[in-house]
């Protein structure tokens, strides 16, 4: 079985690894030198819409995947023409505007936060009354990690609809969240889903700072799910898909988007679950069920950004595996994370918060 990824990321690297045991070959494609995922196979240097590549992965590969959702969905569609391709090219399109990303939502009943479409200043302008309780102005397309967006008030609209490109944006009411919270689920060739149990996200600078889980709510599990379900019968999806959710006060869940692929907040399963994430999608887009997934232990993941701390200090005997993706450092790049695991959440609570310190001073 030959798997093709367009994307040779840290997401990438780590669905390679998981799947080395099983025998399973890899093709990936990514424009830059020596990315991650080049530790373990050799990457395919290009941009991902050189039809020769294509169709050499078309050629070679059972299937192709990815692990990043800007990948140009026509790309997707070209291969979809000629081999297995999951998540399809419709649920990337989907995935990759803010703007049909929300309409989705709306569509499978689904809260979102109150939005609006922005193409110019006057449209920005006109709708400022509407959205005084706060808001945040983002670019539809390329926004990650906090990027292209910005936090509004009453001074800053003409530079923030500058800073996010100016054009083809969305404004979002400012949701006042108790919690943030994300849901991975995959579903397999057949229709059938499986799930990870809700993760408690912590974010800096929008930027995802450490994930926590299990976090167990039996309600809201099982509200996730519905909407993780309803989401990908709607989108034909096989692979994983993650949700982020906002928690109010009301302990009602707002989507915030979602992701077509293995996620940042479900590294933990690596070290947390009997199948990780990277597992699970690999073995759902090359036609395998996935069986149920446990979780019987509390689990946290801290990303490492922008610099490598100093990792003697850390007491490498007590449950804890550090990741290091062998990035050159770079101001809020993600160039590693780190696993803990404990039995009893406060003791996990408490070694986080220990980490956090020593991170920061
Ligand atoms: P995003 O790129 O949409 O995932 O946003 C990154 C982070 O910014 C989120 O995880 C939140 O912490 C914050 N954020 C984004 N949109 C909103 C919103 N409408 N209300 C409150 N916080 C938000």
């Amino acid at each position: 079985m030959k798997v093709g990824i367009l994307g040779g990321g840290q997401l990438a690297m780590m669905m390679i690894q998981s799947s080395i045991e099983d025998n399973i070959e890899f093709i990936v494609v990514d424009p830059s030198d020596n990315p991650p995922a080049s530790k373990y196979v050799e990457c395919i240097k290009s941009e991902f819409d050189d039809i020769r590549v294509l169709d050499k992965l078309s050629q070679e590969c059972d299937v192709v995947t990815i692990d990043f959702e800007n990948v140009p969905f026509s790309s997707l569609k070209y291969l979809e023409s000629k081999v297995d391709v999951h998540p399809n090219s419709k649920a990337v399109e989907i995935c990759q505007d803010r703007l049909k990303e929300k309409e989705l939502f709306k569509e499978c009943g689904i809260p979102v936060t109150r939005y609006n479409k922005i193409d110019s200043i006057d449209s920005l302008d006109e709708t400022k009354e509407l959205f005084s309780n706060g808001a945040i102005l983002k670019s539809r397309f390329f926004g990650y990690d906090g990027k292209n967006q910005v936090d509004l008030n009453a001074s800053n609209f003409k530079t923030a609809f500058e800073a996010c490109g100016g054009d083809k944006l969305i404004i979002e009411e400012k949701v006042n969240f108790i919690k943030e919270l994300s849901l991975i689920g995959v579903r397999d060739k057949k229709g059938v889903s499986a799930f990870y149990p809700l993760v408690e996200n912590k974010h800096i600078n929008g930027i995802l700072h450490t994930s926590i889980a299990p976090y167990d709510d039996d309600k809201l599990q099982k509200k996730a799910q519905a909407y993780h379900n309803i989401l990908t019968d709607k989108m034909n999806y096989v692979g994983v898909l993650v949700i982020e959710f906002f928690l109010d006060s009301a302990n009602k869940l707002i989507a915030n988007e979602m992701a077509p692929r293995v996620h940042n907040s479900g590294h933990w399963t690596i070290e947390g679950a009997n199948v990780s994430q990277f597992k699970a999608h690999i073995k759902s887009v090359i036609g395998e069920e996935i069986s149920d997934i446990k979780v019987d232990k509390f689990v946290a993941m801290m990303n490492i950004i922008s610099s490598m701390p100093n990792l003697t200090m850390l007491d490498m005997s007590n449950q804890i595996q550090i990741y290091d993706y062998g990035k050159t450092e770079r101001k809020n790049r993600k160039l590693g994370h780190i696993t803990i695991i404990e039995k009893d959440k406060d003791k996990l609570l408490n070694r986080v918060k220990m980490l956090e310190k020593k991170f920061t001073t």
